[in-house]
């Protein structure tokens, strides 16, 4: 059986600046447990969406105009962004935002912000990290700003980690990475997948690589989902592959 959905969003327009219709009715599940893959080709929405559920378009003048999001079943259009992240849904923004100036370690630190629990339990789950990115542990003393850029994502997801997720909305984290480095990010989402039990929802625009990853897919082209789908069944589509295959 399928399983529940642990993010639903249903039909959702958004529009920036009062007048400029972004998202057009889009809808898409995400199942308890699941990874799935939000792709299409830049400018098609994908940020919006994630900034629509996160709750993080106030700031860009975008307003949600029609339809609903549901996190665990429950409404979360109206939601500030830390009331979302202490529910236990979070974005890891693309461009990765690492505070430049702080050490790898200071910017994990920052990620329990919302949390209540004390300093040992912050402690652990710092150690958690480190056991899932080993590079980190390594540069903990470094200045983020200093470090690659495939260490300030790892720093990035990290970070979101610190706040005990359940749900990941992860924007484009292959962006400006060598094909090696981003397999080696892939990899460890799916640990955390199956390890953490963490749900992902995952933009890209690389979708050969998120399509690897995820068991579901959903395409975006001009704010609108035009195909969704299993994607063993995506990769084998022959308008995907024309499209969107051996581009990223
Ligand atoms: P990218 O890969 O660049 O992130 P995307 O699929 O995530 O692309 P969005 O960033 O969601 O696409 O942008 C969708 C559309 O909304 C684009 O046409 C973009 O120009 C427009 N847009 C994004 N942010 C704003 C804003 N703050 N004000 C007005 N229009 C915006």
């Amino acid at each position: 059986a399928a399983k529940a959905p642990i993010l639903s969003v249903n039909n959702i327009e958004v529009i920036y600046d009062h007048v400029i219709l972004v998202l057009k009715g889009v809808s898409l599940h995400v199942p308890e447990g699941g990874i799935v893959a939000l792709l299409g080709a830049n400018g098609a929405g994908k940020t919006t969406t994630l900034k629509a559920v996160s709750n993080l378009l106030g700031a860009e003048r975008g307003d949600v105009t029609k339809g609903t999001i549901l996190f665990k079943g429950e409404r979360v259009e109206s939601r500030s962004p830390n009331e979302l992240v202490r529910r236990g849904c979070i974005q890891v923004m693309e461009g990765r935002h690492c505070f430049g100036h702080l050490t790898i370690e200071e910017n994990l630190l920052t990620g329990a912000f919302t949390r209540r629990d004390g300093g040992a339990a912050i402690r652990r789950d710092l150690e958690l990290v480190y056991t899932y990115f080993p590079r980190l542990k390594e540069r903990r003393q470094s200045q983020a700003g200093y470090t690659s850029g495939g260490e300030q994502q790892m720093c990035a997801i990290g970070r979101a980690l610190m706040s005990k997720p359940q749900m990941i909305l992860l924007d484009e984290p292959s962006m400006g990475l060598a094909p090696q480095l981003v397999e080696e990010i892939f990899e460890i989402v799916k640990q955390l997948n199956v390890n953490e039990g963490v749900s992902f929802l995952l933009a890209e625009q690389n979708t050969n690589m998120a399509l690897k990853y995820a068991s579901y897919g959903y395409i975006l082209e001009s704010g609108r989902v035009v195909l969704d789908g299993e994607a063993a069944g995506l990769r084998e589509n022959e308008d995907v592959k024309e499209f969107y295959l051996g581009v990223g």
